[in-house]
């Protein structure tokens, strides 16, 4: 009794499963138990290399996408009750740093960031209680609503990339974040085309509104890459807007291939630390191009990531392939790898 199944993080390469005990809600914060938690980029590369920001101390639980029903609210919780269905988003802003009073609350210094969806239970502290944590509306799933903390970056990258209705729109990347973009950038009344692999991946950007894609396992360079891309844009000029999605500098630097003269790059993508870009100095002046960088998201981006969920207009079933037991998270993730599939959806209750 009062123990929970989990997947504890070790290091690298080394999580176990195993029972652990069942964490109690202080004041101010409540106990949810997960009915289920994503796959994610982020947690497959903190698996394979560890991740500093992530993950501070081991063995700990990890996994940051998930929603659940509330079993225990602590003292004082206010608005949220036993029974009721959330999601939260992975991390809250503090509030009161320079970021957050300058409404850039994704660039909080302070940001809480929240691990440990890949566990039966887990405990919301109390800044996220307040801020970031939202009751399910009753006719969604527990899978298609824990989508809502990636999708909210999605929501931040677009609402800074500032599409125009008729805007050729070209999608580096056809990861699930890829996917999402490319659905946020065709409701924008963007002519998306979708540069990625994976026949499944491009069937479902198709599905979401792309008009064209560009399947990169079939060419060789990186050039040929984005001479594709811009074959397909009006006249051959090049993009109004690139979003770069895949991560890699190769992709940022193709990108700038792509884009036309007074066009804009949004670089959403993280690459690894410590990897630089080549750009060319005429062209980033003489095209006048707009470069943007955009990160994580603010409280109300994931607001708006939630209703875009409810509303169906991005449709989170679109994006799990099963539901798994919580032993099988590990070759889930080799799943997602091999493209065999876009997200998996985990069950801790079964190991
Ligand atoms: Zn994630
Ligand atoms: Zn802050």
């Amino acid at each position: 009794m009062n123990k929970m199944n989990a997947a504890m993080f070790y290091g690298p390469m080394d999580v176990r499963f195993e029972r652990v005990d069942i964490p109690g809600p202080a004041s101010g914060e409540v106990l949810v138990k997960v009915k289920n938690a994503l796959t994610c980029g982020t947690d497959i590369k903190a698996y394979k290399r560890g991740h500093p920001a992530m993950i501070k101390k081991v063995p700990t639980t990890f996994g940051h996408e998930f929603s659940g029903d509330i079993v225990e609210a602590g003292e004082g919780v206010e608005g949220f009750s036993p029974g009721m269905r959330i999601v939260c988003c992975n991390a809250v802003p503090c509030q009161h740093c320079f970021y957050c009073k300058n409404n850039q609350q994704n660039l909080c210094d302070n940001l809480l960031v929240l691990n440990g969806a890949y566990a039966e239970y887990i405990v919301i502290p109390e800044k996220m209680v307040n801020l970031n944590m939202i009751e399910v509306p009753s006719h969604l799933t527990y899978q298609e609503i824990a989508i809502a903390e990636p999708l909210g970056t999605a929501v931040h990258a677009l609402r800074l990339t500032g599409i125009k209705q008729g805007d050729t729109v070209v999608v580096l990347g056809t990861g699930p974040l890829g996917l999402m973009i490319i659905r946020l950038a065709f409701l924008k009344g963007g002519k998306v085309i979708a540069v990625g692999k994976g026949h499944e991946r491009l069937e479902k950007a198709v599905k979401f509104g792309a008009i064209a894609t560009v399947d990169i396992s079939k060419i060789d360079t990186v050039e040929k890459q984005a001479e594709a891309a811009r074959e397909l844009t009006r006249e051959g000029m090049g993009a109004d807007v690139v979003i770069e999605a895949a991560g890699v500098p190769e992709a940022w630097e193709e990108a700038l291939a792509i884009v036309r003269k007074g066009g804009r790059v949004t670089f959403f993508g993280g690459c690894k630390p410590g990897t630089t870009i080549t750009a060319d100095t005429k062209q980033l002046h003489y095209s006048e191009l707009q470069l943007l960088g955009v990160f994580h998201q603010t409280p109300d981006d994931f607001r708006r990531s939630v209703s875009l969920l409810s509303s169906r207009l991005v449709d989170g079933r679109e994006f799990i392939k099963e539901t798994v037991p919580l032993s099988e998270v590990i070759k889930a993730f080799d799943r997602v790898k091999a493209l065999k599939g876009i997200k998996f959806a985990i069950d801790p209750s079964r190991m």
